[in-house]
């Protein structure tokens, strides 16, 4: 009963020490994500997420599309797809006459 009151802070000690290597191995893998996401970003910025070939930025309207070199896929920015929805029927029609070959 004697040593009681040490183990408890030896305890807290051991619970602070934790806490704190914790804190500093979240703020490295913290960096470490943030330096990948960077360098994800970097990799792929552009590249179709099917092929991974460059996509071309094509203008219509204030919609800009993104059409792959390679595979042909569309890929549209957010909410580009609500804006070309929300316009008239004729626009979407117009819209897609540009990928029909
Ligand atoms: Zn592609």
């Amino acid at each position: 009963m004697q040593d009681k009151p040490s183990n408890n802070e030896s305890e807290f000690i051991a619970k602070i020490e934790f806490e704190k290597l914790k804190k500093l191995e979240e703020e490295s893998t913290k960096g470490l994500i943030e330096k990948e996401k960077l360098e994800i970003k970097q990799l792929h910025y552009m590249r179709c997420p099917k092929c991974g070939m460059q996509l071309i930025e094509l203008a219509y309207d204030q919609i800009k599309i993104d059409k792959c070199s390679s595979c042909e896929g569309i890929w549209l920015d957010a909410g580009e797809l609500d804006e070309i929805m929300n316009d008239s029927k004729g626009m979407l029609q117009n819209f897609l006459s540009i990928f029909h070959k």
